[in-house]
Order: C-alpha cells, then sequence, then structure tokens
C-alpha cells in the first residue's frame, strides 16, 4: 500500500506535539524538521519539499499557533491543508466537451498502463453515466497494442476503432472521431502509442494527434511505483503536449508516493484518476483532501 512509510513517519513526528498544552519554537523546528526528511524519503521533489515546509512555518507564525489553544492540533492541520493544497486543493473532474464526443486523448511512457486505464475511465463512465463510449486503437507500432485494446472493450462491452498498424495514427484518430460522430458515440479515448523513453518523433506524433482531433482532456498516465521518474516523465510529456491531467497508475503497489504529492506542484497539472489494481474496477477518482487524511493517519 502506498504512502505507508511516509504515514507512520508523519505520526511519529507529531507524536510529540499532539497531547503537549505547550510547545517551543524549537519543538516546531524539530517537528518541521522531521516532516521534510520524510517527505524527501517518500520520493517528494526537493524544492517541492522545501516550499512546503516554509508554508507551513509561515502559517503557523502568522496565526500565532504556538500561543493558542491547542497548538499541536493546530500544526496538524496546517500540515492537512498544506499537503492537500500541495496535491491540487480541490478534485479536478473529466470535462464534457458542450458538443458531444468529449475526446480524451490518453498519453503515457509503455507500460505506464494507458490502455488498462482507457478500460477502467470507459468502464467508469458508462456505469454512472450510461456514457456510449468508443476506444480508438490509435498505437500501431505494436500489433498486440490493438488487439488487446480490443480484448480491454470485449471485457465492458464497449466498441473499438482500429484501422490495423499500417494506416498513419494521426489518421486513425481522425478517421475514429468521425466514427464516433456518425455513430453518436458521446466519449472518444484515444489509446496512443508510448515508448520506453520519451523521445522526439512520439512527441512529434502525439502532437500531430492533438492538433488535429483537439481533444477535451489530454491525460497523462503515469506509473506511480517510477519514484522521481514519474514526475520528471510528466514535466517532459506536459512540456511537449500541455496536458490537462494525469492519472497515477499502480498507487496500489508499494510505491512510496511521493509522485502523487509533487506532480501538481511540479508540472501545474492535477491529478484527475488513480489506479488501484490490475481490474477494470481499479480506478477511483483523487481527491486531495482525502488522500491528506489518509497520509496524516
Ligand atoms: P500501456 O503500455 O501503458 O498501455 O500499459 P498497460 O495498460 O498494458 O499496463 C501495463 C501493466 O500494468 C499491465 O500488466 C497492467 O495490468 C498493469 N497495470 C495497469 N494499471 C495498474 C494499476 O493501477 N495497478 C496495478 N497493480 N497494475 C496496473
Amino acid at each position: 500500500m502506498a504512502f505507508e512509510g511516509l504515514s507512520e513517519r508523519l505520526q511519529t513526528a507529531f507524536r510529540n506535539l499532539r497531547g503537549k498544552g505547550k510547545i517551543s519554537e524549537a519543538d516546531l523546528r524539530s517537528t518541521m524538521r522531521e516532516v521534510r526528511l520524510a517527505l524527501l524519503d517518500a520520493d517528494v521533489n526537493f524544492a517541492v519539499v522545501r516550499k512546503f515546509v516554509k508554508q507551513v512555518e509561515e502559517q503557523a507564525n502568522g496565526e500565532n499557533v504556538l500561543e493558542g489553544l491547542n497548538p499541536g492540533q493546530q500544526i496538524i492541520k496546517i500540515v492537512d491543508e498544506q499537503l492537500t493544497e500541495m496535491m491540487g486543493g480541490a478534485t479536478t473532474e473529466l470535462t464534457t466537451a458542450p458538443k458531444i464526443p468529449t475526446i480524451v486523448m490518453m498519453a503515457g511512457l509503455q507500460g505506464a498502463g494507458k490502455t488498462t486505464t482507457v478500460g477502467k475511465l470507459a468502464r467508469k463512465l458508462k456505469q454512472e453515466k450510461q456514457a456510449r463510449p468508443l476506444l480508438i486503437a490509435a498505437d500501431v507500432y505494436r500489433p498486440a497494442a490493438i488487439e488487446q485494446l480490443q480484448q480491454v472493450g470485449a471485457q465492458i462491452d464497449v466498441p473499438v476503432f482500429a484501422e490495423g498498424t499500417d494506416v498513419d495514427p494521426v489518421q486513425i484518430a481522425i478517421d475514429g472521431v468521425k466514427a464516433a460522430q456518425a455513430n453518436h458515440n458521446d466519449y472518444v479515448f484515444i489509446d496512443t502509442a508510448g515508448r520506453l523513453q520519451i523521445d522526439d518523433s512520439l512527441m512529434d506524433e502525439l502532437k500531430k494527434i492533438k492538433a488535429a482531433v483537439h481533444p477535451t482532456d489530454t491525460l497523462l498516465v503515469v506509473d506511480a511505483m517510477t519514484g522521481q521518474n514519474a514526475v520528471q516523465t510528466a514535466e517532459g510529456f506536459n512540456d511537449a503536449l500541455d496536458i490537462t491531467g494525469v492519472i497515477l497508475t499502480k498507487l496500489d503497489g508499494d510505491t512510496r508516493g511521493g509522485a502523487a504529492l509533487s506532480i501538481k506542484a511540479v508540472t501545474g497539472k492535477p491529478i484527475l484518476y488513480t489506479g488501484q489494481g490490475e481490474k477494470l474496477a481499479d480506478l477511483d477518482v483523487f481527491h486531495p483532501d482525502r488522500m491528506a487524511s489518509r497520509i496524516l493517519g
């Protein structure tokens, strides 16, 4: 389970504050030192940690917390609020296009969980909104990718638009959107190609697809297990593609969780969902406030 280590460390750091009627500046400083180390060990980006600690200290001083009642509780409350803020504050939802179909372009490195996540999202919209999604198979470099998307589609009874591997992915995306318009599908998910690393040819292709179909949302799927690399990946894709949000997968695994805490602060783009397992039902809406409470225990 993600965040277990961080959660434990923070609870230990706050144990000294909880019961105390009076807290000295030195107490606060040493607690914040432990909070800082706990966040760094959880793989939270260095600059993000620095800013976070500074904000908590400024707020605690500004509100004269140490002079007031229950200073320990108040400091924990400030940490909770700042953690929530760091993860994006409010919950961000998928944008709905004014006119159907809502087009969601999905990008990410190979193995991040893109194809699985397309299935998870389509399933969720079908269940919750009686949506009629269409999935577009625009990864032509791995023949197995099209088949995998077709299998996912079959599992959730959602149609898949494919034109094989000999058609240009940009054209496939355009044709797929046209098919969705003709069939009155209300959502379209474009499953694009991934690579092991960010490279120019991948980014060029994604930029072209984006320019051709004007997606309502461009979502990046990132593997939380890759730690600091997840944040670098998000930065790279965002610079090239101006993504609108992130889906963080594999948060069910043994990840330290730093990516969840850093991505919004580093890229300015929110996390919309988290993947919590391999099954198509394992997708959660990301609520920064609930995640902060869970981390603080
Ligand atoms: P793609 O290459 O980005 O399309 O990635 P896939 O959708 O093929 O997923 C790669 C692997 O990650 C597969 O084995 C998935 O079952 C697995 N996977 C995807 N999302 C999650 C998740 O949230 N949790 C876990 N544990 N595994 C996941």
